[in-house]
């Protein structure tokens, strides 16, 4: 007993356990600066002197796990530091400032990332809510390390349970089997996602994992030789090939077995496969070589092989799989694969990042982080679903545009991005919205403009007699439901108040046109308008322009017309309008320069007039542009070698609504814009037009793909530029992707 002690003692001395994690870095040959993460780890340790874990073994060598784990994983020096500093700022009065004084904002970023983790409140719940968990958890990250530090420490604490209560043990069990493990298999980290199940399962069915460990080891000897004496077959026919390849085998991992016998509803020994082999080669021929060696040893089982190869999971898994029956009647699996694909079935996106450190320098710069955003919202949206399902429902903005939040049972409440304590209560229910009367957000009151952030937990409170929403909470909220429902309660419950104001508002806003109200609401005037907007009667009018059904300057400007037609003006309105416009835009173009610039657009003769960008030929800036004005709506912005355009031009009817616009000297906003491409129909294209795109910084809005019938897809892209020469080069660059016959801008 004594020795053991004594034995654990030197094992656990965590400056001989750090010099060994440091000789392991130094060995690995990332030139990582050791001082650096030496430094860290003395922080680490004088930040939790005197505590504890529960086996008594000091806490900081915990964090030396965690960091000894992040390495093994391939992460990178800033990584290395977050991990052994992964717990101060929870555990200790350390603080980010602390961490980022000495080590930077990357740094102490990513352990306040894990700690805001480490927070988040976790009860079981259904699976479209945990999906959410998992969903906020990713979203909250930020940052991809964190999520990978956060495995990490979850790996070492799941490795050392055995000292922990039994109801803490399988409390962390369940969450790591619901959350954790899911996260690592969507990051196509296999190697942590077995381990983690398989130790959750421990706590979880103790009984259940017994069974099976028992069995495995009895039938070990068996499956040892069987295993050895396959493994030297398959080799020596490999060597007799010329092939070079490293044959391996292993048994599978327990959750495995286990999940099969669940849903088999078979025991133990109704398993057959419990080994499999693995084969690795240099190159993808020698894959389909090797699967054609190995049904020529061995009689393949029909409906087993499974080709990820030319077709990758959506974790960016890839292996050929088949099954065979041994000599001996055994099934068995093996697994082919190059060392490429071998790497990034074992560490998942881990694997991906240790690419980008060979070829892309030491650290991660913050503009990489984006890119890594990016990678986890394309894994994030793809679900276990098939590739053709996969080419369908990708969708690049997943959940950049979406927050998480708890309510206070702890059921997660998903929102657009930038929202309100308003958008949570009416997203519970409108009655919620409608008599609320203060908002807490954890545990704190705030204003109702406070922005809710990912993870926060929001309490509203309500009263019976609440006044009912303010109109300024249109303003204030970010969903459209939460807007549609503050409308519908105005509309409803306060009709005397809306015409009230819907009159002063119009009063206010003719005036501005120099009409009086008297002169608008003259029965020849305003019956033409009620018929053509269908309102009843002029107080069903004024009450929508009260509650926000119809803006009031549309109506005002249709009373306007109306007005002036009336007043037997020969020439319409239009016609003075571009008539003006023609005058202007013959005199110099200083004048123009001295206009205001609406979305970067300047309009001939018209300040501040309502610009929209038409859909069909989508311009950005540096393309030959055209106005058009529109009844009511402003003037929409058309390429000139659309094709709208060049058929309207020739209608009588349109003639004299063209304008001249031209784009301002300086534009700061992006332009939304539709490409058309056309290429061959074949697997990971989507993959090879999204990588293009991430490697330009395109920033995408949606991606979708459908195939068209004889071997071709069809892939619009929506996305945003600054000009006309980015958008050039990005349909160059896309122009090059394998397969791809033509990129066309929409609407030409
Ligand atoms: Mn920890």
């Amino acid at each position: 007993m004594a020795e053991s002690e004594l034995e654990k003692k030197e094992i656990f001395d965590p400056d001989a356990q750090f010099d060994q994690l440091l000789e392991k870095i130094r060995s690995g040959g990332h030139g990582m600066d050791l001082g650096r993460i030496r430094a860290a780890y003395e922080m680490a340790k004088t930040a939790h002197a005197g505590q504890k874990r529960m086996d008594g073994t000091p806490y900081v060598t915990h964090c030396i796990a965690a960091a000894d784990i992040s390495v093994d994983m391939g992460l990178d020096e800033e990584s290395i530091i977050a991990a052994l500093l992964h717990d101060v700022i929870e555990d200790t009065s350390l603080t980010h400032e602390d961490i980022a004084r000495q080590f930077g904002t990357a740094v102490a970023d990513i352990v306040e990332g894990v700690t805001k983790l480490t927070r988040v409140q976790y009860t079981s719940k259904e699976d479209e809510q945990m999906e959410n968990l998992r969903k906020m958890l990713m979203a909250m990250a930020k940052d991809i390390r964190v999520i990978l530090i956060k495995i990490a420490d979850r790996l070492h604490n799941m490795r050392t349970m055995n000292y922990q209560t039994a109801e803490k043990q399988r409390a962390k069990s369940l969450e790591t089997m619901e959350i954790y493990a899911p996260i690592a298999h969507r990051l196509g980290m296999q190697r942590a996602k077995w381990e983690l199940e398989d130790l959750s399962l421990q706590y979880l069915d103790p009984a259940g994992y017994r069974e099976i460990t028992r069995t495995l080891e009895e039938k070990m000897p068996v499956l040892e030789a069987f295993m050895s004496s396959m493994k030297e077959k398959i080799q020596k026919r490999m060597d007799e090939n010329g092939i070079n390849a490293t044959v391996t085998c292993r048994i599978k991992h327990v959750y495995s077995i286990y999940r099969k016998m669940y849903a088999q509803k078979l025991d133990i020994t109704g398993i057959f496969d419990l080994c499999a082999f693995r084969v690795i080669v240099d190159t993808i021929p020698d894959c389909y070589n090797v699967l054609g060696i190995i049904h020529d040893m061995f009689k393949p089982v029909p409906g087993r092989f499974k080709d990820y190869i030319s077709t990758p999971k959506p974790n960016m898994y890839q292996s050929v799989h088949t099954t065979v029956i041994g000599s001996e009647g055994i099934p068995f699996e093996v697994q082919i694969r190059t060392w490429d694909m071998h790497h990034t079935a074992e560490y998942g996106i881990a694997a991906h990042w240790k690419y980008k450190m060979r070829d892309g320098g030491q650290a991660l710069r913050s503009g990489d982080e984006d890119k890594f955003a990016w990678v986890r919202r394309l894994l994030e949206s793809q679900q276990e679903s098939d590739a053709q399902d996969f080419f369908h429902n990708l969708k690049i903005d997943m959940f950049a545009d979406e927050v998480f939040v708890f309510s206070p049972k702890g059921d997660v409440i998903n929102l657009p991005a930038g929202a309100t304590p308003i958008d949570f209560a009416y997203s519970i229910h409108s009655d919620v919205g409608n008599h609320m009367v203060g908002a807490k957000v954890n545990g704190r009151i705030v204003t109702y403009d406070y922005v809710l952030q990912n993870g926060d937990i929001v309490e509203i409170r309500t009263s019976r007699s609440a006044p009912g929403p303010s109109r300024d909470w249109l303003n204030v909220a970010k969903s459209g439901s939460a807007r549609t429902k503050i409308k519908q309660w105005y509309k409803k419950e306060r009709r005397e108040e809306n015409i009230i104001r819907g009159r002063s508002m119009l009063e206010d806003e003719l005036k501005h046109n120099g009409l009086t109200l008297d002169e608008a609401m003259a029965e020849e005037i305003v019956a033409p308008l009620l018929k053509r907007l269908s309102y009843g009667c002029v107080d069903d009018l004024l009450a929508a322009i009260g509650y926000g059904g119809v803006t009031v300057t549309r109506v005002a400007n249709r009373l306007r017309d109306e007005v002036r037609s009336a007043n037997a003006e020969k020439r319409s309105v239009l016609d003075k309008v571009s008539e003006a416009a023609e005058r202007r835009e013959n005199q110099a173009s200083k004048k123009e320069k001295e206009g205001k610039a609406v979305h970067g657009i300047l309009v001939a003769g018209l300040d501040n007039c309502l610009v929209k960008f038409s859909r069909c030929c989508t311009p950005v800036p540096g393309d030959d542009i055209i106005g058009f004005i529109t009844r009511g709506q402003g003037v929409s912005i058309h390429r000139r070698d659309c094709s709208n355009y060049l058929q309207r031009l020739r209608d009588p009817e349109n003639e004299g609504r063209w304008i001249h616009v031209s784009w301002a000297k300086e534009i700061t906003d992006s332009y939304v814009t539709t490409l058309t491409i056309t290429s061959k129909d074949r697997p990971a294209l989507i993959m090879d037009i999204a990588t293009v795109l991430n490697a330009l910084n395109a920033k995408v809005r949606n991606l979708s793909s459908r195939q068209t019938g004889a071997g071709l897809a069809l892939t619009v892209v929506t996305l945003e530029v600054k000009n006309a020469g980015e958008l050039k080069y990005i349909m160059s660059r896309l122009s090059g992707v394998a397969g791809v016959s033509s990129v066309l801008r929409n609407g030409s």
